[in-house]
């Protein structure tokens, strides 16, 4: 059995679902469970349906109404049919989505955004699942949340292991297993409290969802399907000459997404690796190509790679009296990171200076200076650039710091990171 994930970019269009439909038609024979995130840019859309709701900053109605009439749009070029029961189900679930915007919020911001911006996979998936039946792939629609179990915190919602693994082994494995199904269309990216409230795991989190259910049905190979041709060694935004990696360890996929890598969410690897399932990076343009294969691999490719984080900021935290960044306020700093909710790239400490690099953000990165510098000195240098390299050489250093001045720099065997202005 087969886990494929086809992101929003994949179902931007009408033409983008004719296309998984064509790739699915090249898997027949196969038991696959499709996992679908929200078509296109439909996430940031509703994002902003869910801000106009809790901060009233826009009118709702205002809001919903490009996004019905996007999906409307993509559904009109698909069912010539204007009776088939899809214009329903989706009408519906946007019926749905006016009733949770109808009134006050009730609870947090976080939560609220739960409920609404999860819509997005719903409506996707009931379309796609329509279109598949009426062109011959016979599928079944399901409800993610009756499988992915986490708890509450809302936004980016911790898998409950053991739930999730007894709901697959219990409801999904004899479904595919009685035969009755051979092709099931999921949502990514969402999941269910205990109570029955809707959870989010994170933004571009359906990779991981797609991870979750290989892991606990468990399931031969996972594919994601990409509008590049796989795992590339630079971006090419940044980057000419790129070469694609056609064969890596579970370790350089996780040290790479976790470095910035943005083809695989960093959390999709940890449950392939502890199932040894292989994970394919294909691309849905030329399903032909072998693409990327993410395995326990014991030769991997020794290729350089590279990632590149823009916006930086460097932050130096300093005794106001001289003495020594010790242990104690270390603590505190990590504490007042986490608090603000800032992700730390790199960190370097001396004597009396501890130095982050972190990403740039117009609220967040004023408040936390703010907050440091009641304890501490505090100096900071915006508008910078982190780059990684992993499997890194001389050659590949000097290639990447052509015309920058470097702020810090921090290597290990295999990666380097160096923090750079650029000079031109
Ligand atoms: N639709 C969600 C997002 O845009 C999840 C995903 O695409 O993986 O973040
Ligand atoms: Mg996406």
């Amino acid at each position: 059995m087969k886990v494929f994930k086809f992101g929003g970019a994949s179902v931007k269009d009408a033409a983008g679902v004719r296309n998984v439909a064509k790739i699915l038609g090249l898997y027949r024979e196969e038991k696959i469970l499709v996992v679908v995130s929200a078509m296109g840019k439909t996430t940031n859309m509703l994002e902003k349906v869910a801000e106009a709701f809790y901060h009233k900053n826009a009118d709702v109605a205002e809001q919903i109404k490009p996004i019905r009439e996007y999906h409307l749009t993509i559904m009109n070029e698909l069912f010539s049919d204007k009776n088939n029961s899809v214009f329903d189900t989706v009408n519906n679930v946007f019926a749905e989505l006016e009733w949770a915007t109808d009134g006050e919020p009730t609870k947090s911001y976080d939560f609220e955004y739960d409920q609404i911006v999860s819509i997005g996979e719903v409506i996707a998936t009931r379309i796609i699942s329509a279109y598949l039946n009426e062109t011959g792939l016979q599928n079944q629609w399901l409800d993610a949340r009756d499988y992915i179990s986490t708890d509450d915190t809302w936004r980016s919602a911790a898998i409950n292991w053991e739930a999730t693994g007894k709901n697959v082994q219990q409801k999904l494995v004899p479904l595919f297993a009685s035969g009755k199904i051979k092709l099931a269309i999921t949502q990514g990216f969402i999941g269910v409290t205990s109570e029955n409230y809707t959870t989010t795991l994170g933004r571009e989190g359906s990779d991981f969802t797609a991870a979750i259910f290989a892991h606990t049905l468990p399931a031969s190979d996972v594919t994601i399907w990409k509008d590049v041709p796989g795992v590339l060694n630079a971006d090419p935004k940044w980057f000419d000459n790129t070469v694609l990696l056609d064969k890596i360890s579970y370790r350089d996929a996780i040290e790479l997404a976790w470095f910035g890598t943005s083809v695989i969410h960093p959390k999709t690897i940890q449950p392939l690796q502890n199932k040894n399932i292989p994970l394919f990076v294909k691309s849905f343009i030329e399903p032909d190509k072998t693409g990327t294969v993410v395995s326990n691999t014991e030769n991997p490719q020794q290729i350089p790679s590279f990632i590149y984080r823009m916006n930086q900021v460097l932050i130096s935290i300093m005794s106001k009296d001289f003495s020594f960044i010790v242990e104690k306020n270390l603590m505190e700093i990590f504490k007042t990171f986490s608090e603000a909710g800032i992700k730390i790239n790199i960190m370097q400490n001396t004597a009396i200076s501890f130095s982050v690099s972190v990403d740039d953000d117009q609220y967040k990165i004023p408040a936390l200076i703010k907050t440091l510098q009641k304890d501490f000195k505090v100096v900071y240098n915006s508008g910078l650039e982190l780059i990684t390299v992993r499997n890194y050489n001389q050659e590949t250093i000097e290639r990447v710091t052509v015309n920058t001045e470097i702020l810090l720099e921090l290597r290990s065997r295999k990666t380097i990171q160096l923090l750079v202005k650029n000079l031109d």
